[in-house]
């Protein structure tokens, strides 16, 4: 049967990639630690999941308005408002079926053919394929690991031409698991706002997963709360990572530009394609953002916080891996090019963090995502998660660091 050009050409999501071999391996017996999506290890805090159970025995089973709920919508207003210091209402917001079809709108509603999209990288395994398929371009602007993974204002200058149209910033981001200050956030936006073709589109959907005790003063802080920005920084966020809601799909945007005229754009779009998310979700997150969850959230990221506080330590003890030690999310992105050119004793060849990749799963069963998905700079490197508990943290980084001492 035909396939378009376009999904064709598409590249399958390295993430969720790994994630299934490494669940195909475990349905086979094998004893398999998987560092592989970025998806936290905890359950829904009771109050959110009372919440829709609640929705649901009380029918609220019908169609609700494409962008949901004006109480929903609200609260995220309210919450956007009240911690990020962004200008909005409910008009401005809409909630989508997670922050990547957030993603995927805002591309469709931005992008025209031939547009360039400039992305620091290393960069979440979606961004590229979705500005492709939307017609664009991606200019990668590469964040050296000897720069902490951070592009900086000269070289985000560099990459703004006539032609760009967004520029995509992702603080704490994935894969780096690195976090930009406030005034290195303010001086990337300074640059982006002598520029008034273009957009900023910030995903913080790992705003809440910032760890000031590993790096002190760090504070999350969104571009739309500039003004020179809000009227066109589109913002995305979700319940997925700090709520640890990855399966209910549930993410939103917020675009206060020319009086919500760019959301209602992007709400045709949404409504011409998956309408509404589910409607008894709608109240659950009126309790996930209310102070009755504010306790989980900030014990789960204490526990992230601990955990990265590990990874670094135990990274730092592998000889033949150098890494940045993450202040934000649940990633870290080693570099494995002092492997490059060796041999594992079963005789494969490492060239590069997909081949090592490929090998610590053959030989080691330890799942990692190879980096080459996440810009043309990351091929050396592969990514850790480390939303999985302590125990298998340490097992799996032992496993990682006997594979590593093996290879001659
Ligand atoms: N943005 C980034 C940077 C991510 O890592 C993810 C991963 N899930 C998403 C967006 C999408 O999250 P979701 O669709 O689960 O809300
Ligand atoms: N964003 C997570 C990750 O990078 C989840 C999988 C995905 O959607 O890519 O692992």
């Amino acid at each position: 049967m035909k396939v378009s050009g376009r999904v064709e050409r598409m590249k399958e999501s390295a993430t969720l990639a790994v994630a299934a071999r490494a669940a195909a391996m475990r349905k086979d017996g094998i004893d398999v630690v998987s560092f592989g999506t970025g998806e936290p290890d905890f359950d829904t805090p009771a109050n959110i999941k009372d919440a829709a159970a609640r929705a649901l025995a009380a029918g609220m089973t019908k169609y609700v308005a494409t962008p949901g709920t004006p109480e929903a919508r609200e609260a995220i207003a309210s919450k956007l408002r009240r911690e990020n210091g962004i200008d909005c209402t409910a008009a401005h917001v809409a909630i989508t079926a997670g922050a990547k079809h957030a993603l995927y709108l805002a591309l469709q509603a931005l992008v025209d053919p031939g547009d360039e999209v400039v992305l620091p990288t290393p960069a979440w395994v979606s961004y590229r394929p979705l500005i492709e398929l939307a017609g664009g371009r991606c200019v990668e602007v590469p964040g050296a690991m000897e720069h902490g993974f951070k592009v900086t204002p000269a070289q985000l200058e560099a990459a703004i031409g006539p032609r760009t149209v967004a520029v995509i910033l992702n603080s704490p981001s994935n894969p780096s698991g690195i976090a930009y200050s406030e005034a290195e956030m303010r001086a990337l936006c300074e640059v982006i706002a002598r520029h008034p073709q273009v957009t900023v589109v910030s995903d913080e959907i790992y705003e809440k997963l910032t760890y000031p005790e590993l790096s002190p003063g760090l504070r999350h802080f969104s571009p739309g709360s500039i003004p020179a920005l809000a009227g066109r920084t589109v913002t995305l966020n979700g319940m997925s990572k700090a709520f640890a809601m990855t399966g209910w799909r549930i993410g939103y945007v917020c675009a206060p530009a020319d009086g919500g005229r760019f959301l209602q754009e992007l709400v045709k779009l949404q409504a011409q394609m998956t309408n509404n998310i589910p409607s008894f979700f709608m109240p659950a997150i009126v309790e996930a953002l209310s102070d009755r969850s504010a306790p989980q959230v900030e014990s789960m990221r204490r526990a992230f916080a601990g955990r990265a506080r590990v990874v670094a330590e135990l990274l730092a003890g592998i000889p033949r891996m150098s890494t940045v030690a993450p202040t934000g999310a649940f990633y870290a992105f080693p570099s494995i090019a002092a492997c490059s050119g060796l041999r594992t004793p079963a005789g494969r060849s490492i060239t590069d963090g997909h081949s090592y990749a490929e090998a610590l799963l053959a030989e080691a069963h330890v799942a990692v995502v190879p980096g080459g998905d996440f810009g043309e700079c990351a091929a050396d490197h592969v990514r850790i998660t480390f939303a999985c508990d302590e125990s298998q943290l340490r097992e799996g980084l032992a496993r990682i660091a006997r594979f590593t001492a093996a290879l001659a």
